[in-house]
């Protein structure tokens, strides 16, 4: 293996950037567990990544040897078109900081963190990597999605031009700890489990899930996540863009369902579904109507046969912390002046 090519080694600094959020933790868990004694993980009080300065002197300063972008500013339906301003410029800056100063750090390799949303929304499912940029974005998440395509098309000119390692994995939705439980923010599968928590406390009749209940959506837990990149990194995996899903889908009203049945929300309550067009975001899904998988399982992991954990079990084992968790998370404010939102797909 050629200089170029080398991968960290146990004792080599390692940055996480975004190491309070759901990927980031996962990645510090799955790298101290894997024997890497340098993993640096400033929070943002320390290295705001919008001040490119800053950033550039952190990176000038550690010269880690591996970098992984998980910080985003990051959000479901509502939020991503909500703050359409605030979502394409953080995470433009966020990108650019972040490559351009590990670039002239000198730092060879990096992981860029996307998601599926960065896909068009007609895309042919499972989603393949050559469909990025083959046709018109969902409209809702347009502008994270565009911030997003702009990171992976530098890692790509970056190698080009400089011949750097940089990689971009784009994920399918994830949950696990350290999940966002705030309605006006969360995504789909932390929103289903805080709405039937409350329910239950409140011992209502009906757990309303808005929408048809019918897209398809598929769910990959963050440490399997985790798994994948560290492995990806420690393989010393170059590129190009790469998917990491599961493969597999449920319905959201199957996603419901077992939510219901991990929460313990008692029967006969049922899962009341809404017709479609009844809430402004129904129709606002980041993906295709239908089906929104990833191609192939373990697709991203590229020979790493990683472990799949599935629905229902890894919920089941987040549901017990799930007032811990919701209200250990980071003392993430909601937005102000928005209604809590009753998100489901
Ligand atoms: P989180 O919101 O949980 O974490 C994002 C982290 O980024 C937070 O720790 C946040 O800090 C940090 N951050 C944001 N802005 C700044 C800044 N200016 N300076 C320093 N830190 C900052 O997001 P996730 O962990 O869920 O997502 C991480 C990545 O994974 C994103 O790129 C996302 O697109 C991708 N992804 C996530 C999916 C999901 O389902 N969650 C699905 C597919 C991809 P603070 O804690 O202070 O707010």
């Amino acid at each position: 293996m050629s200089d170029a090519a080398k991968v960290p080694g146990r004792d080599e600094a390692i940055l996480v950037a975004g190491a309070r959020g759901m990927v980031g933790s996962a990645l510090v868990r799955r790298l101290k567990a894997g024997g890497y004694a340098r993993v640096l993980a400033p929070l943002r009080g320390e290295l705001d990544l919008q001040d490119a300065a800053a950033t550039r002197a952190y990176l000038q300063r550690e010269k880690p040897a591996y970098i992984f972008i998980a910080a985003a500013k990051v959000g479901g339906i509502h939020a991503n078109n909500t703050y359409r301003a605030q979502f394409l410029h953080e995470n433009l800056a966020i990108a650019d900081n972040l490559i351009d100063g590990a670039h002239r750090a000198g730092v060879q390799r990096l992981m860029f963190l996307g998601s599926s949303c960065i896909y068009p929304k007609l895309a042919p499912q499972p989603i393949r990597e050559d469909s990025l940029l083959t046709g018109p974005l969902e409209a809702t998440n347009e502008p994270y999605a565009i911030a997003k395509i702009a990171g992976v098309k530098m890692c790509e000119a970056y190698n080009d031009q400089y011949g750097r390692q940089y990689v971009s994995a784009m994920p399918t939705n994830l949950y696990g700890p350290n999940d966002n439980y705030d309605l006006q923010t969360s995504h789909v599968l932390p929103a289903l489990i805080r709405k039937a928590h409350e329910a239950k406390l409140r011992g209502d009749a009906e757990y309303v899930v808005w929408g048809s209940g019918t897209p398809m959506r598929e769910f990959l837990y963050v440490d399997d996540l985790a798994d994948a990149c560290v492995h990806l990194m420690a393989r010393g995996y170059d590129g190009p863009l790469v998917n990491i899903g599961t493969g597999e889908d449920v319905t959201i009203r199957e996603l419901a369902e077992t939510v219901m049945d991990v929460v313990r929300v008692p029967r006969p309550h049922r899962v009341r579904r809404l017709e479609a067009g009844r809430h402004p975001a129904q129709a606002a899904r980041c993906g295709p109507p239908a089906r929104a998988g990833l191609e192939a399982p373990g697709r991203a992991a590229r020979g790493h046969r990683a472990r799949l954990s599935r629905l229902p079990g890894p919920v089941r084992a987040l549901s017990p912390r799930f007032e811990e968790l919701s209200h250990a998370r980071r003392g993430r404010r909601p937005c102000a002046g928005h209604p809590p939102h009753p998100s489901s797909s």
